[in-house]
């Protein structure tokens, strides 16, 4: 038997439950902000130590992410409305994702 891996309760065989795929990737746009000139490699520097200091795994999430999740049909909504409701200040969760669907 499945158990939703949000709440926890369990989903009987051949019931309605989803996947839910999270992909994370870094953007980079080709610029490089002003304040990063860095003439005498002060910052490169420093970049390498903080840098030596992560795992693997550390650093490749920086870049990205994927993870898979399966949720019973009331988190996969609440996981959504929640996701949302974030993305402008004006929606609330009655309103926040019909608002942005249209
Ligand atoms: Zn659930």
């Amino acid at each position: 038997m499945n158990h939703c891996q949000r709440c926890g309760s369990p989903i009987p065989e051949g019931g309605l439950k989803y996947q839910v795929a999270v992909q994370v990737r870094s953007l980079f746009d080709g610029a490089i902000p002003e304040s990063e000139h860095d003439p005498d490699g002060q910052k490169l520097e420093r970049l390498l130590k903080e840098v030596a200091g992560y795992s693997e795994e550390e650093l490749n999430r920086q870049v990205y992410e994927d993870d898979i999740f399966i949720m019973c049909p009331e988190c996969k909504e609440a996981f959504m409305e929640d996701i949302y409701a974030h993305l402008t200040t004006k929606s609330s969760p009655e309103f926040g994702r019909a608002h942005l669907i249209q």
